[in-house]
């Protein structure tokens, strides 16, 4: 039995690019909202660093573009292939014809701190809940009625008439309810590390380097480098039983230019795993609830999608339920849950193109650099076929299908509130943001 109970009109079950957005553009509307988020902070490295063009425009469409170019970032114009030692641009955001015709490279808890600090101080009805774990959900009259969350004060009920799981690729909600993705294609291992940046070094922005059956990334952050590593599954214990002097010689080879800092990869240590895989759920909602960004589809980090695509999912959600939210909040109506199927309807295709390329790039790209000594056909497109270049640039920077903000921002009945620091469920409505 849960010891306390919070109500709101629209839970939002995490704290990532998808659940942040939503809750900055439901609470500029004027709608109430609350955002759980498991972790005390949003400091996690690797999680995808690129905000694209679209997301540019978007954080222009709601008045935050300028203070996220406050933020230390960097901005890149090209993503590259380095093949036989030639770079190939795959992708020249330059070309776009955009405000922003760049991808920003900007750490993910900054721009996560920055919109989720902007929507607490500037919109009093958004809630964000640190440290506070969705269990499951609260099932009602055959609808979902709200979340059932860890806090270390104990359990908490958050009411709802909407509950959007945004959790990511292992959503505990898409798990509680016994909705199973589709895997869509083999998954890969990424292993990250970093190595450190000097003057002398190519200006590179993001490039891939391919050969000798090997595929190194490196990102520029202007300090270091963030490298990253692509193997088929197994592939930290396939360095483990090679050594990491020959893992050391692979990365000198193919990127000659660290070939003096390899020795910063020091130890097993200094190398993270992750699993990168695409699936895709079926069913994107039922009776009060919506999964969005990863949860509905998880992405992987190639051609650096992902972010875009769940920040684009949570503006089509606000622009096809903020009125009907705004309604129920304000008259106690009942949520029409049919609206759920809008959502889906309009942001299931491109999904599924987006998750197609990145699975078309695994299959040519990816498994053949990875099965021996030949390179891979599809970089060599982009060098002989130019609408190639232009049309790779349009789609990673923009998407399949660009999503516009069309919702009003609400009058600001209430002086601004500091940014979200202790919430109290005990506390009154008026008092919330005042502490
Ligand atoms: C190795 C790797 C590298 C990647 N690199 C890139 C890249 O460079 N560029 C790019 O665009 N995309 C990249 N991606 C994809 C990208 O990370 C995701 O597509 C994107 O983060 C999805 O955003 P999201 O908000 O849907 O989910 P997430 O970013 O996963 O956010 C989910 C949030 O929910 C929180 N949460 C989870 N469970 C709960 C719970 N039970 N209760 C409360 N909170 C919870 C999590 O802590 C997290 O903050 C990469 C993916 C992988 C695997």
């Amino acid at each position: 039995m849960a010891s306390e109970t919070l109500d709101t009109t629209v839970c939002v079950v995490g704290g990532g690019p998808a659940g942040a957005m939503l809750g900055l553009l439901l609470a500029r509307s004027g709608v109430d909202v609350v955002v759980l988020e498991k972790h005390a902070d949003f400091h996690r490295d690797f999680r995808g660093d690129t905000v694209h063009p679209a997301t540019l425009q978007i954080l222009d469409e709601v008045g935050l573009v300028e203070k996220f170019h406050e933020l230390p970032h960097q901005k890149v114009s090209t993503i590259g292939v380095v093949q036989d030692g030639k770079r190939i641009n795959i992708a020249d955001f330059s070309k776009l014809k955009v405000p922003y015709p760049y991808m920003a490279f900007v750490p993910q808890w900054d721009f996560l701190d920055l919109i989720t600090a902007e929507a607490a101080a500037r919109y009093p009805s958004f809630r964000l809940l640190m440290c506070s774990e969705a269990l499951g959900v609260i099932r009602e009259n055959g609808r979902v009625a709200g979340v059932r969350v860890r806090r270390e004060e104990g359990e908490l009920e958050v009411r709802s008439t909407l509950v959007v799981a945004a959790d990511g690729r292992h959503s505990a909600i898409r798990e509680d309810i016994g909705a199973k993705p589709r895997l869509i294609g083999a998954s890969l291992d990424v292993i990250f590390f970093r190595i450190s940046r000097r003057e002398s070094d190519p200006d590179e922005g993001i490039c891939v380097r391919i050969g000798n059956g090997k595929i190194f990334g490196a990102t520029d952050r202007r300090t270091y480098w963030q490298m990253s590593y692509e193997t088929g599954k197994g592939g930290l214990e396939d360095i483990r039983r090679r050594g990491l002097a020959a893992f050391r010689a692979d990365l000198a080879a193919l990127v000659p230019f660290l070939a003096d800092r390899v020795h910063e990869v020091a130890s097993m240590d200094d190398l993270s795993l992750l699993e990168a895989r695409i699936d895709r759920l079926e069913q994107w909602h039922a009776p009060g609830l919506l999964f969005i960004g990863d949860a509905a589809h998880a992405m992987s980090p190639v051609a650096g999608f992902g972010v875009n695509l769940a920040v684009q999912d949570a503006v089509a959600t606000s622009n096809a339920l903020t009125g009907a939210l705004l309604h129920s909040q304000g008259t106690g109506a009942a949520f029409d849950d049919t609206l759920l199927a809008k959502v889906r309807r309009r942001r299931r295709l491109t999904t599924a193109l987006s998750q197609g390329l990145q699975r078309g790039t695994q299959k040519f790209g990816i498994d053949s650099a990875l099965k021996g000594s030949g390179q891979p056909p599809a970089p060599k497109i982009f060098e002989r076929f130019g609408p190639a270049q232009k049309l790779m640039s349009r789609v990673i920077g923009l998407g399949f299908r660009q999503e516009h903000v069309r919702t009003p921002e609400a009058d600001r009945q209430r002086p601004p509130s500091p940014p979200w620091s202790a919430f109290t469920p005990q506390a009154k409505p008026d008092e919330e943001h005042q502490s």
